[in-house]
């Protein structure tokens, strides 16, 4: 099938060959006839070509397009595609536009960022909330946000989770930032008010801590007295020595809940304001270790595979309490004789701590909600056991404070692996 373009070029070639052969049968000139033809054609064309060109130039006022030919086809053609893309492109401009003026209305602060954290745009907030000003565009963010805390949450490039600092622009509030990855390496940093939020989980932080705070002494109280019962010989110890023996088991419990109630509080009102040090982990697992082989009643078997020149950057007492609860949990849901393997190494850009056994194990349906404040599998094991359902929901927030996750790997009676993974640089 022939193009339109070449149909009518064909058509006006027939023509003119027509007009030139007559000339040529009248005069009998048919070389000198045929030799003028391709000429006049050939000089048409440049013609067209000059005319085109002008015209998609565009710098020449009145210049038209060619009006026959192929050449007309082909101003058709190009015109045509011309409008498609100018509508394509308004459309575009239409819909960016559209979505700079909704982001305006947003009550939180949004910074767009190109691949190196320059800003690109931002929204009217943005000036208010984190003080960035129309001749920042093109700097650095952190030019304008300045806090380390930030400069390290840029730099680790983990933005599946947000960073809460407690003051941003001269404004001792709370502020809670996301950075979100769009297209092609760019960002949207996105930082909101919080401190209404912060304020009312502070309350509860606060009452549970008060709550647990207060309980402690009254229950030292009982429990010195249980102690005493249970130490003075006389009538009593034969008639409540069960009772007396049971209520010191159950205080007990109550005093470890109350212990990692405070824990679980104190890490969480310390997540903005504590400053991190270095942490020498080998020297707390090596003692770790004698406190394990006791905690089993050196019925467990302990291998300790400690990589010795590994230290990490992090809060000493919460990562202590992390790597305890990993162990007691490994012997108190192993059979006696069971094999606890307690590993700490660097896998390329994590540092991990492992803690394996040949125990129980967790179904999987269950491991999703271990983490949970007071979620046990078997209730009963974990009271007897001394637990308090506290242990894993106290490593969680532990590794999220170090920007760390907790995998669970498990197989109902066969064993469980608890691995903590630490990012480093
Ligand atoms: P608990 O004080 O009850 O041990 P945790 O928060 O430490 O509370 O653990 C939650 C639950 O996870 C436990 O009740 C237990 O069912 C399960 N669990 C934890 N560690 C292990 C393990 N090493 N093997 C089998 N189950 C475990």
């Amino acid at each position: 099938m022939l193009s339109n373009g070449i149909k009518r070029e064909l058509t006006w070639i027939v023509f003119f060959a027509w007009l030139l052969m007559f000339f040529a049968w009248l005069t009998d000139l048919w070389i000198q006839s045929l030799f003028i033809f391709i000429l006049f054609y050939i000089g048409r064309q440049l013609w067209s070509m000059r005319k085109f060109e002008n015209w998609m130039d565009g710098r020449k006022a009145n210049s038209y397009p060619p009006a026959s030919g192929l050449w007309s086809e082909l101003t058709y053609l190009v015109s045509k595609k011309q409008r498609a893309l100018e509508k394509h492109a308004d459309l575009n401009l239409y819909k960016s536009e559209q979505f700079k003026a909704a982001s305006m209305l947003i009550p939180d602060a949004i910074v767009s960022l190109d691949e190196g954290n320059h800003i690109e745009w931002f929204n009217t907030v943005s000036k208010s909330l984190i003080g960035v000003r129309r001749q920042d565009v093109g700097h650095k963010i952190e030019s304008v946000i300045r806090q380390p805390e930030f400069i390290q949450y840029l730099k680790l490039q983990d933005f599946d989770k947000s960073l809460t600092l407690n003051s941003l622009y001269k404004q001792s509030r709370t502020f809670e930032m996301q950075v979100i990855p769009y297209f092609e390496s760019h960002k949207l940093l996105v930082v909101r008010d919080i401190t209404e939020l912060y304020q009312l989980a502070q309350i509860r932080r606060d009452f549970i801590a008060n709550a647990s705070h207060e309980l402690r002494t009254p229950l030292t109280v009982l429990r010195g007295y249980l102690e005493v019962m249970l130490d003075t010989p006389g009538e009593h110890q034969t008639t409540w020595k069960l009772p007396l023996e049971h209520m010191e088991t159950q205080s007990l419990r109550m005093q470890a809940i109350i212990e990692d109630l405070l824990t679980l509080s104190t890490i969480e009102a310390d997540s903005i304001t504590a400053v991190k040090e270095m942490v020498d982990v080998p020297k707390m697992l090596h003692q770790l270790e004698e406190d394990a082989r006791q905690l089993g009643n050196e019925n467990h078997h302990f291998v300790f595979d400690i990589d010795d020149a590994l230290v990490i950057k992090g809060f000493a007492e919460p990562l202590k309490s992390v790597f305890m609860n990993l162990v007691s949990n490994a012997v108190r849901y192993s059979p006696e004789g069971g094999a606890i393997s307690v590993r700490w190494f660097k896998e390329n850009n994590t540092v991990v701590y492992e803690v394996e056994d040949e125990g129980l194990g967790v179904a999987q349906e269950h491991i999703p909600r271990l983490t949970e404040r007071f979620y046990r599998v078997d209730k009963d094991r974990s009271r007897v056991t001394g637990g308090t359902g506290l242990g894993l929901a106290i490593v969680k927030h532990v590794l999220e404070r170090h920007h760390g996750k907790l995998v669970i790997d498990s197989v109902l009676g066969k064993g469980s692996v608890f691995r903590c993974e630490f990012p480093v640089k």
